[in-house]
């Protein structure tokens, strides 16, 4: 009897924790031909990921898994599954985005599917863009004002003093004229304290910059002062090198992020400047696509395009081949060819697997960034931010770019027409 009145009070306290009629978080079922759950992981044929709420219930293949009771069926179903991709190379910059704050919804949902949800990224690290607008974007988006990826923003980004590079002449004077240049390595600490304090999550250094006649250069121990701020307070710090010279300075300066390669640059790096980048735990972000992308827009004859992407490829490529870490980015916002078709077929190009371009696109920003535990994978518990592709990027990396529905946290943000 005292052993019954003992269990019955354990049930009325359980009855207490969870009450009878208690809703459940939103239980759905997302199923796939095959699904990556890790580029380290053998594929998934016929697979099954259970989501609850905003996290990863389960997953694997559909005889092992089950199925809650009531759990509704996704038209995002019938398809090749990854883990959610991150860009780590965009920019919110440009007329789509100006009054971010008070712009209607519509227009930035818009915008926010055409550059983004659209090619997977249910992440995007913003690496130099007006603040206070990007962070106002993001503050409506975490609203749920409208339907956009998780934004990560550098905020501000530092430039040589008298260096805004002639490549931002087309911005309004307005915005050019609030970029940080530096003078000192007080101001240019002041400045990483202040874009961390309004919400950024991390330093963009512009190391060396093309003028109408020659570089100019950050000098090293402004560099470094930015640099060391910015791990002081917990964030990484990119570097825009633009030449060999750029990534010996960035490495010096002790950056974490190449936010390129050495585009336009024949030579290949050397091999002390390559073993030390690795060595370091420097990643870089190729933009593969940039290349040509600006080339075209000046007019150059093919066959010098198709060189000097060559090297760039060739750069990406040796980096890679020596142990090098690559993070996926395409630098769209600043770049008007949001596609990134083209920079899957080059990273391959570049000889990384279909793989190895997975990994770019998901487990290794979310180890830089320290959110293995969180997100990147496709297990259960993690953040439930996943792809779902109309063909299968094994069979050629350019199906990265053919995706039928992004998932952020549990909640479809873009679905290709009939998945809606
Ligand atoms: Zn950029």
């Amino acid at each position: 009897m005292k052993n019954c009145l003992k269990i019955l009070s354990v049930l009325l306290a359980l009855a207490l924790v969870a009450p009878a009629g208690a809703v459940e978080p939103d239980t759905w079922v997302l199923r796939g031909t095959k699904i990556y759950p890790a580029p380290d992981q053998p594929p998934i044929a016929d697979g099954v990921v259970v989501i609850r709420g905003n996290r990863i219930l389960a997953a694997g293949d559909k005889a092992s898994v089950k199925i809650p009771a009531g759990a509704r069926e996704s038209k995002c179903s019938g398809g090749f599954v990854t883990a959610g991709f991150q860009n780590s190379h965009v920019h919110f910059v440009g007329a789509a985005w100006d009054d971010a704050g008070k712009k209607p919804a519509a227009d930035l949902a818009r915008e926010l599917v055409a550059m983004l949800t659209r090619y997977g990224y249910a992440s995007v690290f913003d690496i130099a863009s007006d603040r206070d607008n990007t962070l106002a974007l993001r503050a409506r988006i975490e609203r749920g004002e409208l339907a956009g990826p998780r934004i990560l923003t550098v905020g501000l980004p530092l430039f040589p003093l008298n260096g805004l590079p002639i490549y931002l002449d087309h911005l309004p004077r307005e915005f050019l004229n609030r970029l940080p240049q530096p003078a000192t390595v007080a101001a240019a600490v002041a400045v990483v304290g202040d874009n961390l304090a309004a919400g950024a999550d991390g330093t963009k250094l512009f190391i060396i910059t093309p003028q109408a006649r020659g570089l100019q250069r950050m000098s090293a121990d402004i560099a470094r002062a930015a640099a060391d701020e910015t791990h002081r307070r917990g964030k990484l710090v990119f570097a825009h090198p633009t030449d060999i010279d750029g990534v010996a300075a960035s490495i010096a300066a002790g950056v974490d992020i190449l936010a390129h390669t050495t585009h336009g640059m024949e030579t290949p790096w050397p091999d002390a400047l390559l073993k030390r980048t690795i060595s370091q735990g420097v990643s870089v972000i190729p933009t593969l696509q940039l290349m040509g992308y600006e080339l075209k827009k000046e007019n150059v004859p093919p066959a010098v395009t198709q060189r000097l992407v060559a090297a760039s490829v060739e750069h990406a490529r040796s980096f890679a081949a020596a142990g090098g870490q690559i993070l996926f980015g395409t630098d769209v916002g600043y770049m008007s060819d949001f596609d990134p078709t083209e920079e899957y077929r080059l990273l391959s190009k570049a000889g990384l697997s279909a793989m190895q371009i997975l990994a770019s696109l998901t487990t290794t920003p979310a180890t830089r960034w320290k959110e293995s535990d969180r997100c990147g994978r496709i297990v259960a518990k993690m953040e439930a931010d996943l792809v779902v592709l109309d063909a299968d990027p094994a069979a050629d990396p350019a199906n990265f770019a053919r995706v039928a529905c992004t998932i952020r946290s549990g909640k479809v943000i873009y679905a290709a027409a009939g998945r809606e």
